[in-house]
C-alpha cells in the first residue's frame, strides 16, 4: 500500500471504480478512459510500481493476473473473437499509474504494431 498511489486506492476503495473480480491477490475494473469496447485494468494488491520489480517471487501472482484476464475475456464473450493483454513499462510506453496493470482489451479489431 502506497498513500498516493491511486490504485492502491482503489484497492482500499477509498475512490470508486467498477469493480468486476476481487480476490485476496488481485483487482480487476473498467478504465476510467476505455481504448476499446472492453477495457479492463487486472491489478495485484501489492503495490509493484514496474515490470522492472517484478521478482521470481512474483511469477505465481502474474500467472494469476493473467488467469483472471482469460476469465474475463471469456465472461466477455472475447475470448474466441480475440483481445490483447499489455503492460506498459516507463515512459518510452506510456505509463502513467506507477502500479503495474494489465490492460485487458477486445471487443473490435485492435491494430498491430501499436501507435
Ligand atoms: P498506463 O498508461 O499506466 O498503462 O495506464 C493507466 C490506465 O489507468 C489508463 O488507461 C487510464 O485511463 C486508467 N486510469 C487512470 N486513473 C484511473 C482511475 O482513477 N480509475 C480508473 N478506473 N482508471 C484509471
Ligand atoms: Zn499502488
Amino acid at each position: 500500500m502506497t498513500t498516493d498511489c491511486i490504485f492502491c486506492k482503489i484497492i482500499q476503495k477509498e475512490i470508486p471504480a467498477k469493480i468486476m473480480y476481487e480476490d485476496d491477490k488481485t483487482l480487476a475494473f473498467e478504465d476510467l478512459d476505455p481504448k476499446a469496447p472492453t477495457h479492463v485494468l487486472i491489478i495485484p494488491k501489492e503495490h509493484i510500481a514496474t515490470l522492472n520489480d517484478l521478482e521470481p517471487k512474483h511469477n505465481e501472482l502474474v500467472g494469476h493476473m493473467t488467469q483472471v484476464a482469460k476469465q474475463i475475456a471469456k465472461e466477455r464473450g472475447i475470448d474466441e473473437t480475440g483481445y490483447r493483454i499489455v503492460t506498459n513499462c516507463n515512459a518510452d510506453a506510456g505509463q502513467a499509474v506507477f502500479h503495474i496493470h494489465m490492460h485487458l482489451l477486445g471487443g473490435r479489431q485492435l491494430h498491430w504494431p501499436p501507435g
